[in-house]
């Protein structure tokens, strides 16, 4: 599957002409092409209450009416009839994802261990389960772990189960699914993860309410994060929405341009990781020296710092406790600065050629942010052309697994795009 085709925002571009193309046609062909703008309205929460999504979708109260009571009719949201606040005015009902709904898959693999979740419309995440790599590390070694471990949540809930997507550390090309340079396993360039992932998703027993066979998705995860950050983050809203993240190992970026992620010709755009930010720095898995991904990473936190962390425990969760240090400790603060001053370096590079409204920071640059604030942002700028005549907001990520949340993203695209699909037993792909 192409991670790109999100469902265009209603009232934008090609699809305002599509809307106005559906106002002219009959009643029921009209309802079904608005299932899915509207789902996906109520999915981002950009429309709590019916009138929200009337006014939204510009269309009559009616032909709301009848889109969400469609909605409702297939499992999916919930359509509260008593009036919202009461007093004088026409009360509007209350929409909300259905609870009891349906769920997909969510699952990421990274350098400390693979993570799997279940989730349902609306962002809404269970509780992700962590699991240690397994001893082989070979793809089909991993990625049948991951399979099993997701098979195991749908069995054991009595939601439908719709989809399996996954979040991978490498870049992953468009549209034949292979993963390039994934360093942290030494898988062999070219790997095709896609066709992997599918075939140990279809091996895998998911319970009497999945669907058989069950649609398969797989993407980098700082694509996906900035997809879900866009989504239900601290994205929304933006226009041109960069990402940058350090998650366990290495720097990954993405760019969500008016709701679309930016992936290039074929998936490999925003590696910013490998931008020379320090031309004398630590050496870098590319080949090179000094790169963003080498040189802000959390074992660069801990190379600034002179300290060597404990392999008994998650590498991100060490490096941010080395981050909340610095306020109090003066070899950390000199780390954080060190790196700050480089990561401020890439992300003005970034910026001068992105001119994006908003950057995101995740993960271990998350932890940065929120240990020297004004520093990062004085660096970015100082050293930005744009910066200097006005500054890039730059905040820091909202959801707290963001890889696995935008791995929902992925699972649920088609069924956002045609909500009618989810009662077929087989999604489009
Ligand atoms: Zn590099």
């Amino acid at each position: 599957m192409q991670l790109s085709p999100s469902s265009p925002k209603p009232g934008t571009g090609a699809d305002h002409d599509a809307q106005r193309d559906a106002h002219r046609r009959a009643a029921p062909d009209r309802g079904r092409t608005l299932l899915g703008p509207a789902l996906q309205l109520i999915h981002t929460g950009q429309a709590p209450t019916r009138s929200a999504l009337t006014r939204a979708l510009d269309v009559t109260r009616a032909t709301a009416g009848a889109v969400t009571a469609e909605l409702e009719a297939l499992g999916l949201i919930t359509v509260d009839s008593r009036p919202a606040g009461g007093g004088r005015g026409r009360p509007s009902h209350r929409l909300a994802i259905d609870p009891g709904g349906p769920v997909v898959v969510a699952g990421q693999i990274h350098a400390d261990g693979l993570s799997v979740t279940l989730a349902g419309l609306g962002g809404l995440l269970d509780p992700p389960v962590h699991l240690p790599l397994p001893a082989a590390t070979d793809p089909v070694r991993m990625l049948r772990a991951v399979a099993q471990a997701g098979a195991e949540l749908a069995r054991g809930t009595e939601r439908r189960c719709l989809g399996a997507a996954l979040a991978l550390p490498n870049p992953v090309t468009e549209p034949d699914g292979t993963a390039l340079a994934a360093l942290h396993f030494a898988w062999p360039s070219g790997t095709p993860v896609a066709d992997l992932y599918d075939v140990e998703v279809g091996r895998a027993d998911h319970g009497p309410r999945a669907f058989d066979p069950l649609p398969t998705a797989i993407a980098n995860d700082a694509n996906l994060a900035a997809l879900a950050e866009y989504r239900h983050g601290a994205g929304r809203g933006a226009r041109h929405l960069l990402l940058v993240t350090s998650g366990h190992r290495g720097v990954g970026g993405a760019l969500v341009i008016d709701g679309r992620l930016h992936t290039g010709s074929a998936g490999l755009a925003l590696e910013v990781g490998h931008l020379t930010v320090d031309p004398q720095g630590r050496p870098c898995g590319c080949g090179n020296r000094g790169c963003l991904n080498s040189e802000t990473d959390p074992d660069a936190l801990f190379a600034a710092a002179g300290l060597t962390p404990d392999p008994g425990r998650p590498l991100l969760d060490q490096a941010g406790e080395l981050c909340r240090a610095a306020a109090t400790d003066e070899r950390a603060r000199a780390a954080v600065e060190h790196v700050i001053d480089r990561l401020g370096l890439g992300l003005a590079g970034v910026a001068n050629i992105l001119n994006p409204d908003r950057v995101v920071l995740s993960g271990l640059h998350l932890d940065l942010l929120e240990a020297a604030p004004e520093r990062l942002r004085a660096v970015v700028a100082e050293r930005s052309l744009w910066g200097r005549s006005g500054r890039v907001p730059i905040v820091g990520a909202e959801l707290r697994h963001s890889a696995l949340a935008g791995a929902a993203e992925l699972g649920w695209l088609p069924y956002l795009a045609d909500p009618q699909s989810v009662t077929a037993g087989q999604a489009v792909r």
